[in-house]
């Protein structure tokens, strides 16, 4: 039998609502949960504006304010959260290795990922050219700095409708670039975005080339270079800033060689359950998740990590 001295009993990556709602549950069984927030607590909700779907919030509640309140939760049922990443796992013998990014050694009889999905990116070099300076992936982070300004934001999803109704109240115009004729975001956004006067949605187009200019030390996005996939032909129009929301992908690199992914590159669970391809080791929320992404849905699948964890680990007992 496994020597559980000095053992962590579950290690938990990531600090979304399936991380935290992890971190919540096994506290509060007793089981020490330490969780790995990474260097920004609260995952992706922290960067999105007011969630109206999260039940028990019909006012809706802003995802950073969500965020603290479910951390604080599981902090006072004695989960022990830490700023630090894990940069390492060798899940290839039990009690399982990681390592952080101070290379501190820790072992776990049972890991709980919760490490989400980031941001999407178009693939042109001009993205990386001016990120942080004229293009950004969040609206709310960066938004202020377009007030009366004009802005595009790329993307016809979920995502790029909350974003664009978002700057719509800061920015003196909004365009959507979406490569299709028809969005892919719900009815309630499309009707939100249609009834919006300074949005205006530009089809059938992708962004070629993000256009812009340096002064001094600093770049600035003065135009965008659209192709029109219909009918082949460019078009350029002046904005000061573009947010690209295409989607996200799932924060696997990690476990490359240690679990099952799935040829998107989501962690393969077993069906009902948040078991992973290697028995003490689950994984909740978007990183194994290409369907739902929502953040009540991770919230469940973290509750369900801390349970498939505890049954894990009785036989320790
Ligand atoms: P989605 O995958 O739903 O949408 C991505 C969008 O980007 C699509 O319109 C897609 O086009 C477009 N796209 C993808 N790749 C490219 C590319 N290379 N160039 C140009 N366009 C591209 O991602 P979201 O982040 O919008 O949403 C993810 C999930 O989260 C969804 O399930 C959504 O419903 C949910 N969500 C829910 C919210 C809520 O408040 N309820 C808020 C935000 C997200 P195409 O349509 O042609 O595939």
């Amino acid at each position: 039998m496994t020597n559980i001295n000095n053992l962590k009993q579950i290690v938990i990556i990531g600090s979304g609502p399936a991380g935290l709602t992890a971190a919540l549950y096994s506290a509060r069984a007793d089981y020490n949960p330490i969780v790995y927030e990474g260097l920004v607590s609260g995952g992706q909700l922290t960067t999105a504006t007011v969630i109206e779907n999260y039940p028990g919030f019909p006012e809706g509640i802003h995802g950073t304010e969500l965020m603290q309140k479910i951390r604080e939760q599981a902090s006072k049922f004695g989960a022990e959260l830490l700023f630090s990443t894990i940069d390492k796992v060798d899940f290839s013998k039990h009690p399982f290795t990681l390592w952080d990014d101070k290379n501190n050694e820790i072992k776990a009889l049972s890991v709980i990922i919760a490490t989400g999905a980031s941001p999407r990116m178009l693939g042109i070099p001009s993205e990386k050219e001016y990120f942080g300076q004229g293009v950004s992936t969040c609206a709310t982070c960066d938004g202020y700095f377009y007030k009366g300004k004009v802005v595009a934001v790329i993307g016809g999803g979920d995502t790029a409708a909350m974003e664009a109704i978002y700057l719509s109240n800061l920015a003196s115009k909004v365009y959507i670039i979406h490569r299709r004729d028809e969005l892919r975001a719900c009815a309630c956004s499309q009707k939100k975005i249609l009834n919006t006067p300074n949005i205006e949605v530009i089809w059938d187009s992708v962004v070629d080339e993000i256009i812009g200019e340096t002064k001094g030390f600093a770049k600035y996005v003065t135009a965008i270079k659209l192709k029109n996939v219909k009918t082949n032909t460019y078009n350029t129009i002046n904005v000061d800033g573009v947010f690209i929301a295409i989607g996200h992908h799932p924060n696997t690199e990690l476990f490359v060689n240690q679990l099952e992914l799935t040829e998107e590159k989501y962690i393969k669970t077993i069906p009902g359950t948040t078991k992973t391809s290697v028995d003490g080791v689950f994984a909740c929320g978007d990183v194994q998740d290409p369907v739902y992404k929502q953040a009540v849905v991770a919230a469940g699948s973290g509750a369900m990590a801390a349970l498939d964890a505890q049954n894990f680990l009785e036989k320790f007992y």
